[in-house]
């Protein structure tokens, strides 16, 4: 049995937002073991859609499409849909009561072009959509299999997840589990994690290792293919446990663990707070501590690069900084990041009740990427103090 997605929307194919049910569609199949063979882009017009779908069945078992299931003039999957499989557009009055209450609860006015939407080709099944008003459509037929889904990605996910997937999976006698596990090494580049573990991963086949670096990590993945989940979990343990050993204490975190939240942790497990200061890093550090919701987290300042905190002149310019922010925020802990135009590093401090230190960190271009990078690799610095790790990066 094999899968194809099919994306429909103009702004999808120029570019003008940014597919990420694609992307999440993909890594959703391979998880519940159904195989992807195409992926398709089309825009809103009938005779392409028309097409992309027939030659997606032709190819494959299953066509799955996101986008195009709204009330307005340019929604038209299900209209391909039906022309596609000879079938009529049958009215569900069912459908349409749901859809009227929606929009009830929300009190917003419903609108002749909503009846469209509980429209459905002869014979289809509607998916439940519990977070906007289309529901989804399911065409079960000789040729294959058809499922539309919205193109909003919090109604897509749920659908997918609740109905599409069990489907293909009861239909088409799918048992097997793709489950992956991904460890996260931060201020350490490619390379040099490849240099430790490479032997790892050239030998690998089930599970099998692979790296993928972004500017705020590496990413180790061990995917394992399996009958059941737990089988999957059995059989990454021991690799898991293999590539710890070899890089002790760096292992940052693992699968959607982010450094500024795991650092939140280990500061949450000692009951202190966090304040902080920055002059070249524009905010990113006291944003990324906010985006992921650090409680320990209590306030900050923002310099502009090589103000104040710079000329502060003599002894330890950090260090001092530091211990101004712990008396007005009245924290427990104190991390700042200083530097300049001028200044060939950047240096950074952190206070604690157990140690204070300051040190100097690699200046890194002053753009959006150079700012992250700039924030991981202090922040790695803290995290690695933290959980008594003492290599440095
Ligand atoms: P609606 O009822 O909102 O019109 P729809 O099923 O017709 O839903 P689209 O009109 O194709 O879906 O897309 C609605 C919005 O959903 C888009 O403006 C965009 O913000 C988001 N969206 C659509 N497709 C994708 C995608 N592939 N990845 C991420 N977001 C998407
Ligand atoms: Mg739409």
């Amino acid at each position: 049995m094999q899968a194809e997605i099919l994306m429909i929307g103009t702004e999808l194919l120029l570019g003008q937002i940014q597919d990420t049910n694609a992307t999440w569609m993909a890594q959703t199949l391979a998880a519940h073991g159904i195989p992807l063979y195409q992926k398709t882009t089309v825009g809103d017009n009938p005779e392409r859609i028309r097409a992309a779908l027939e030659d997606g069945l032709r190819r494959a078992g299953a066509v799955l499409c996101s986008g195009g299931l709204g009330p307005t003039e340019d929604d038209i999957t299900r209209e391909c849909v039906a022309a596609v499989f000879g079938r009529p557009l049958v009215y569900h009055p069912d459908l349409f009561e749901g859809i009227r209450a929606r929009f009830a609860h929300l009190r917003a006015n419903i609108t002749e072009n909503n009846k469209r939407q509980a429209m459905l080709p002869e014979g289809a099944v509607a998916l439940d959509n519990p977070h906007g008003t289309a529901p989804g459509i399911l065409v079960d037929d000789p040729r294959g299999v058809v499922a539309c889904m919205p193109g909003v990605p919090w109604e897509l996910k749920p659908m997918m997840e609740s109905h599409v997937i069990p489907f293909l999976r009861t239909k088409f006698g799918v048992s097997g589990v793709l489950c992956y596990r991904v460890l996260k090494v931060c201020a350490m580049g490619e390379s040099r994690v490849d240099s430790l573990i490479g032997d790892l991963i050239l030998g690998s086949s089930n599970p099998t290792v692979g790296l993928l670096a972004s500017p705020d990590a590496v990413r180790i993945r061990i995917a394992a293919r399996a009958t059941s989940v737990a089988e999957a979990e059995t059989l990454i343990a021991p690799v898991e446990a293999a590539i710890r050993d070899r890089l002790p204490g760096l292992i940052m975190g693992v699968n959607d663990e982010t450094l500024e939240s795991v650092v939140d942790r280990l500061l949450a497990e000692r009951g202190w707070t966090i304040a902080t200061a920055e002059s070249v890093t524009g905010g990113a550090l006291a944003e990324r501590l906010t985006a992921a919701g650090a409680r320990q987290f209590v306030g900050g300042r923002v310099y502009p690069p090589g103000g104040d905190l710079v000329a502060s002149g003599g002894g330890d310019a950090a260090l001092d900084a530091a211990r101004r922010i712990l008396v007005e925020f009245g924290s427990d802990c104190a991390f700042v990041l200083l530097g300049g135009p001028a200044a060939k590093e950047t240096q950074v401090a952190f206070i604690s009740p157990e140690a204070s230190a300051s040190w100097f960190i690699g200046l890194y271009p002053d753009s959006a990427l150079g700012r992250v990078r700039t924030v991981v690799a202090a922040l790695e610095q803290v995290r690695r103090r933290l959980a008594g790790c003492n290599e440095r990066p």
